[in-house]
């Protein structure tokens, strides 16, 4: 299983000795044939489950037509995602597609610099966000991430960014070359930690008085992760623009950056060979099909209770280990009492047939597809409940 790992494969990953080879919605087979019940969904990816039914059939019959064309010519798919996404979004945005969140992120860093120098005397080109965060592995990207350790090795960065240690630091960061503010509403790779609604509120206002760009990171948060559509519906904000990719193509590679600033590239000003193909968008136009109907018929958001339900019955019964339960909607995490802890419960979580997520340095993460059903969830928390008393 390894061997090609080691010999070819840069070592990139702390990988866990185990290869899934099938699965069915949230439960996952590996290579010996046992099962798990899968409350990570390849870190929020997965928001339709494995093998879906609907997702496997619009893949199969887009790819029978034709998969890619090229950005040079109408593809019909690309349009009608992007109407779907500002349609379910509510907001007056238009989109462009890319292939990942690092790059949907690069895109909105480039909106902001465009806008920075078209609207500002002298021109704004700096960009705040904030300690924890998490925007990606491109150079910029990263550099756009406030985690300085992940900067070891990587520079020189492009200049113009700007850390805050929270959300009340921003105002006293702001100067004349400030462009853009950039943030997730829920940190995920930060430790699941949700934002204030009412300063995130007053920083929209704060923003808008200034002219600065408020730039969502919805690369985790957005498609239903935490029960609405975006996490910026859910906190009853307008951003500027909003960045989408994780859960969008329910497993195949897909990233959009959309904003309000619908004329802010010309022809050449940005691109991407295969962002927005036929492939990706049919595969998110389902996603974004099904994902609407189970929000519209309820069952969405029957699910996010009953599960947010049993996960908080299940940290009560372990006081000593989980000290907070943090997060929304299907994004949700148990604080551990310490890092060793935390590593113990996972490896513990895998050999009792259930997969979890680490996230920041003592959280357990849970993100399950959207489309985990109520048997699966108690499954996996009577897995869980053996799993700590293997501890
Ligand atoms: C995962 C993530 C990214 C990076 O996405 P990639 O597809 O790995 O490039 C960026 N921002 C947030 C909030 C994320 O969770």
């Amino acid at each position: 299983m390894t061997k090609n790992f080691e010999n070819y494969v840069l070592p990139t990953y702390g990988r866990q000795k185990v290869s899934f080879v099938a699965g069915k919605n949230a439960v996952l087979v590996d290579s010996e044939g046992k099962e798990y019940i899968d409350f990570a969904a390849g870190i929020a990816v997965c928001s339709v489950g494995h093998a879906n039914e609907r997702l496997t059939k619009a893949i199969c019959d887009q790819v029978s037509k034709v998969i890619h064309v090229s950005n040079l010519y109408y593809i019909e798919t690309q349009g009608e995602c992007a109407r779907k996404i500002v349609e379910q979004s509510g907001y007056d945005m238009k989109c462009f597609f890319a292939n990942s969140g690092a790059e949907a992120n690069e895109g909105a860093i480039k909106i902001a610099r465009k806008y920075g120098e078209v609207e500002g005397k002298p021109k704004r080109y700096k960009i705040i966000t904030l300690d924890h965060s998490f925007h990606g592995r491109t150079i910029t990207a990263l550099k756009a991430t406030g985690q300085e350790s992940m900067h070891n090795y990587f520079g020189p960065f492009p200049d113009g960014f700007v850390y805050a240690k929270n959300i009340d630091e921003i105002e006293s960061l702001i100067d004349d070359h400030t462009v853009a503010v950039m943030l997730e509403l829920v940190q995920g790779e930060g430790g699941v930690q949700p934002q204030d609604k009412k300063k995130v509120q007053a920083l929209e206002q704060l923003l808008k008085s200034r002219d600065i760009l408020l730039m969502v990171d919805e690369v985790q948060t957005g498609i239903y992760r935490t029960g609405e559509f975006l996490a910026s519906n859910l906190y009853e904000i307008t951003p500027d623009v909003i960045t989408l990719a994780k859960g969008l193509g329910g497993g195949v590679p897909i990233g959009v950056v959309m904003t309000s600033k619908k004329d802010i590239f010309a022809p050449g000003d940005h691109g991407s060979t295969f962002g927005g193909n036929y492939l990706s968008t049919a595969a998110a136009n389902e996603v974004l099909d099904i994902l609407s109907e189970i929000k519209e018929n309820g069952v969405l958001d029957e699910q996010l209770i009953y599960f947010e339900t049993a996960l908080a019955k299940f940290a009560a019964v372990h006081p000593a280990i989980f000290l907070e339960h943090v997060g929304l909607g299907m994004m949700r995490g148990l604080r551990v009492v310490d890092a060793e802890t935390l590593g113990k419960v996972i490896n513990a979580a895998r050999e009792a047939g259930v997969i979890v997520l680490k996230a920041g340095r003592n959280t357990l993460r849970f993100l399950p597809p959207l489309t985990i059903t109520k048997g699966e969830i108690d499954e996996g928390f009577v897995r869980l409940e053996k799993a700590m008393a293997s501890l």
